[in-house]
């Protein structure tokens, strides 16, 4: 498959026309997409995947962009992928706006795309993890992919990469930011942007904070303990230190087997995920599912019906 070729020899045109094709919904380009990643299946793995993570104004397109030239100069490439649930919503996406990333982005050694729309949490995840596999199958030896904190988001994004970075704004006091503890947990580094200024002294107290909460937080993987560090995407200082986290990190879990062993439980899941999705799809499709929706819908809608009864009527009316 000559497409599959263009992308082993690192063409970006033929990567993004790849990516285009596994972001499209029609059926024949679903297809193709499939056999061009089956086909490129051997080329992938070889990359770290970041997942990274924080409110919006947290700095997050500014720590990539530092993070992402300090990684080039040192001789890597550099993908940046996006999953944005709200993109379905607004219309807009967080890699969108083109003046984001703006040095990257022109980068050679860098590639930058925004998140896919879509009208679903599950479809847009879908493309991107797709997308990871054709970078990886391009060159690209970092993945970084940014999500923005909504939803079940960082769930997502953890579950398709090794490494998940949570990014704090510095805070006075010693209240927590307000940060669900559940992602806290999904956390292998926290970084506290923007030590800089006037805002060096509260980076540093947030520091201790979350230092001190990480103590009664379960980590994620056996031999990796999350760590906490300040770093200023504006002034470039302690990125490199982030680096050194990411390096110590896929040391640790390379050798521990739990790196290999947390993909491929990824892997199971998500194919589970797929046939889940795919059969809903289908089933929803069926003329027969289709005529039966609207009443069955609002014999629940009415408490007329319990819901489990509705679905098991739906799915013998497409299993008949
Ligand atoms: P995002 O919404 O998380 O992607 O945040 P942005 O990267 O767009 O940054 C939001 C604002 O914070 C911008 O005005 C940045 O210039 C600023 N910013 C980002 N990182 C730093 C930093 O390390 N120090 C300072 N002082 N400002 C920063």
């Amino acid at each position: 498959m000559l497409l599959a070729e263009q992308i082993k020899a690192g063409d970006r045109r033929a990567l993004a026309k790849a990516i285009t094709l596994v972001e499209s919904t029609r059926a024949d380009h679903r297809q193709q997409a499939a056999a061009l990643l089956e086909t490129l299946m051997p080329d992938t793995g070889k990359s770290i995947r970041l997942g990274i993570s924080g409110v919006p104004g947290v700095g997050k397109s500014t720590f990539i962009e530092a993070f992402g030239n300090h990684l080039i100069k040192q001789g890597h490439s550099v993908a940046v992928l996006a999953v944005d649930p709200t993109s379905a919503v607004t219309g807009g996406s967080i890699l969108g706006d083109k003046t984001r990333m703006e040095t990257l982005a022109f980068a050679e050694k860098a590639f930058v795309r925004p998140s896919p729309a879509g009208k679903t949490l599950g479809g847009v995840t879908r493309r991107t993890r797709e997308s990871l596999l054709l970078c990886e199958a391009a060159g690209f030896d970092v993945i970084l992919i940014e999500t923005v904190g909504v939803g079940q988001s960082e769930t997502a994004v953890a579950d398709m990469t090794d490494m998940f970075l949570l990014l704090l704004l510095p805070a006075g006091g010693d209240e927590l930011q307000g940060i669900k503890r559940g992602i806290m947990e999904l956390a292998d580094l926290i970084l506290v942007n923007k030590a800089d200024g006037d805002q060096a002294n509260a980076a540093n107290q947030t520091l201790s904070d979350y230092r001190a909460a990480l103590h009664f937080m379960k980590s994620r993987f056996a031999n990796w303990q999350p760590t906490v560090l300040a770093c200023s995407s504006t002034q470039d200082t302690g990125i490199d230190e982030v680096w050194q986290q990411v390096i110590a990190f896929r040391a640790a879990l390379d050798a521990s087997g739990e790196l290999q062993q947390n993909r491929a439980q990824q892997a199971r899941s998500w194919m589970w995920s797929e046939t889940a999705e795919a059969l809903v799809s289908d089933l929803k499709c069926d003329p027969k599912v289709k005529a039966l929706v609207p009443e069955l819908e609002q014999a629940v809608l009415d408490g007329k019906l319990p819901a489990t009864v509705a679905a098991q009527r739906m799915i013998d009316t497409f299993k008949s």
